[in-house]
């Protein structure tokens, strides 16, 4: 075999320049095969010595053996590189076909759900969302609602006092008020929100409460108007045909008064604990608002008339999930919130 007449310093030098240039140990093998290989180009010329007068011979071989130790040690350099960010590309590496992990997510207290329900049913009649003070004067609790400071009703209402005259309102009727002042019929609004009452607890009776109070004032709104909308809004509520009926009560604010119950949705009006076995269950109370009430918020009873109601967000909520003690709402019980 010929030797090949190669310049063995370009050769180091293109050899050199192709592992600089190598993106991956695929590349570079493809180099040291080239050069190193069985059939590489620096193995031919090595071959090729024992062809060559000696004196070439030994220098040819000299330099040609350290070019080739040169080319290797690069490589091999060059390899460990390769191989580290290799490794470290495997440890990083992410197997998108395992099942991920979930986050643990919270979800809404089941009055905060029963509230949401409740507004977006009555938005769709047409009514707006309104809000009030917690912390109410005695005025807006108590007298403008036709109760004055000896009046009995004060004592069914008893609430928490604080300081400055204020005290936690037991209802969110004075919102009507607060709003009749401000805005000129016709109006149609609920008012959801926190109500107090100084008592001790039990099952059915906790001191603090959601209530939703609704106001519908017009030219001639009447008690059958109040019909339509509250049957209306119970059938949605519930999701099923239920009835409602009215039957005289006692408020102050209204005149005249009365409580609301609907057909048992447990039973279904045929009588069970839930309903202590009359097939109905009483939910709100309302009226046509008293002459008085609309005095005191500016408006003159002989042009406006109109209907309030209020009921328990809480009884509401216990009807619809079928919760027998008020306390657990509150209790921060996970048991108990998680199931919601
Ligand atoms: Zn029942």
């Amino acid at each position: 075999m010929k030797a090949p007449k190669l310049n063995l310093k370009s050769l180091k030098n293109k050899a050199q320049k192709e592992i600089k240039k190598a993106p991956d140990l695929k590349g570079l093998n493809d180099v040291f095969n080239k050069y190193l290989g069985k059939r590489g180009q620096l193995t031919q010329v090595l071959r090729s010595l024992k062809d060559l007068p000696e004196k070439k011979r030994k220098k040819r071989g000299k330099l040609a053996n350290e070019i080739r130790r040169e080319i290797e040690e690069i490589i091999n350099e060059k390899r460990k590189k390769f191989k580290v960010s290799g490794f470290k590309l495997q440890e990083e590496w992410i197997d998108i076909t395992v099942p991920g992990k979930k986050p643990i997510l919270g979800h809404l207290h089941p009055l905060t759900k029963v509230k949401r329900d409740v507004e977006e049913i009555f938005q769709s009649m047409g009514f707006s969302v309104v809000e009030g003070p917690e912390a109410e004067t005695e005025w807006y609790n108590f007298d403008a609602l036709n109760i004055p400071k000896e009046h009995p009703a004060r004592d069914a209402w008893d609430t928490f006092y604080l300081k400055g005259g204020l005290l936690l309102r037991t209802h969110t009727t004075p919102v009507d008020v607060r709003f009749m002042e401000k805005n000129n019929p016709p109006l149609r609004i609920i008012i959801p929100g926190n109500v107090f009452r100084h008592e001790a607890t039990d099952p059915s009776h906790e001191f603090q409460l959601c209530q939703v109070d609704g106001l519908m004032i017009g030219k001639d709104i009447s008690v059958t108007n109040f019909k339509a909308v509250i049957g209306e809004f119970f059938r949605r509520f519930f999701q099923k045909e239920v009835r409602s009926r009215l039957r005289p009560d006692f408020f102050p604010f209204t005149e005249p008064s009365f409580d609301v119950s609907i057909s048992c949705v447990v039973c279904g009006g045929e009588g069970c604990p839930t309903c202590k076995n009359s097939g109905w269950v009483e939910l709100a109370g309302a009226g046509m608002i008293h002459p008085n009430v609309l005095k005191n918020s500016g408006l003159n009873p002989k042009n406006w008339q109109g209907w309030a109601f209020g009921f328990g967000l809480d009884r509401l909520a216990m009807m619809k999930y079928k919760i027998d003690d008020i306390r657990l709402f509150r209790s921060g019980d996970l048991r108990f919130l998680n199931q919601f």
